[in-house]
């Protein structure tokens, strides 16, 4: 028998259930701000003291650029695994946890509605459906979507939020790349104007096809947008990467961009831009940019 009884209990561990509800408050990443969730939805999750972008999903992005409703096209279009792939778990398996876990079938919304009264084309990608990819099914919903902007004569805009090219769906994903850009090609020919819009990150084979192929770039502040990573460029070059390297101001003052605008005014840059380039002027805003440049 001890000397000496234990008589004090051990310290609770936290496993008390908080008074504090879940999700009710946001800290800033970038100015350790703490912001009411309410307030954030509100602001379209853009931090009201230093401006900061927090990733929107796709629905969230569409109920910022559209009016009202909208009509959404493929709704139902899933990847049927072609490769039968799997890495650290089966792709089927990981395809069924983040269906479940996001309620999309894959990363791309697309729709038709009307922005300020300008019935146009979206297609928002959704980045926590894995990291935003380019599958098969985000490639043909994309290309269908511009199809049936050009049957209906309508603009169309992309927002990107994606790490590239879908590993899972290997070179199938690879071959997006160029039927987007076939479809953009078309799209072009009909003088309709294609917006893209490059948010959070937009990465690899996004940035390499359709992101920057838009009659107008544009670009959320302090966005990353490249193609291969910092570091690999770092270890290819073997050079230092000056500051501020693959971000939305960056890259405007590099001539790789055309704009770069705020969450909370992209709505009406957008119907800016529509209305400047939209039928019945019947030219593409790339063809009106060429006749601007003087001596051209
Ligand atoms: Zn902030």
């Amino acid at each position: 028998m001890a000397w000496f009884k234990k008589v004090r209990k051990p310290i609770e561990s936290g496993n008390k259930e908080s008074r504090v509800p879940e999700g009710l408050w946001v800290k800033c990443p970038s100015c350790a701000q703490i912001i009411y969730n309410k307030d954030l939805t509100a602001s379209l999750s853009v931090c009201t003291k230093c401006g900061h972008h927090f990733r929107l999903g796709a629905s969230e992005r569409l109920r910022s650029l559209f009016d009202g409703d909208w009509e959404e096209h493929d709704a139902g279009l899933k990847s049927t695994d072609p490769l039968h792939f799997t890495d650290t778990k089966p792709y089927q398996k990981r395809l069924e946890t983040t269906i479940a876990a996001t309620g999309m079938n894959d990363a791309v919304i697309t729709a038709t509605g009307r922005i300020n009264g300008i019935d146009a084309v979206v297609a928002a990608m959704e980045y926590s459906f894995i990291g935003g990819s380019m599958g098969v099914v985000v490639g043909e919903k994309i290309t269908r979507a511009i199809e049936s902007a050009i049957d209906r004569q309508l603009p169309v805009i992309i927002v990107s939020c994606s790490g590239g090219a879908r590993m899972m769906e290997g070179a199938l994903s690879l071959m997006q790349m160029a039927k987007i850009s076939a479809a953009l090609a078309r799209l072009d020919r009909a003088h309709l104007p294609y917006i893209s819009v490059l948010t959070d990150p937009t990465t690899g084979g996004v940035t390499a096809s359709f992101a920057m192929l838009g009659d107008i770039n544009i670009a959320e502040p302090k966005a990353l947008i490249g193609f291969a990573g910092p570091r690999v460029i770092e270890q290819t070059i073997r050079q230092k990467l000056p500051e501020g390297f693959q971000r939305s101001e960056f890259l405007l003052d590099h001539g790789m961009l055309d704009m770069v605008v705020d969450r909370r005014e992209l709505k009406d840059v957008i119907t800016r831009l529509l209305r400047f380039g939209a039928k019945p002027v019947a030219r593409s805003l790339a063809a009106v940019a060429v006749e601007a440049v003087p001596g051209s």
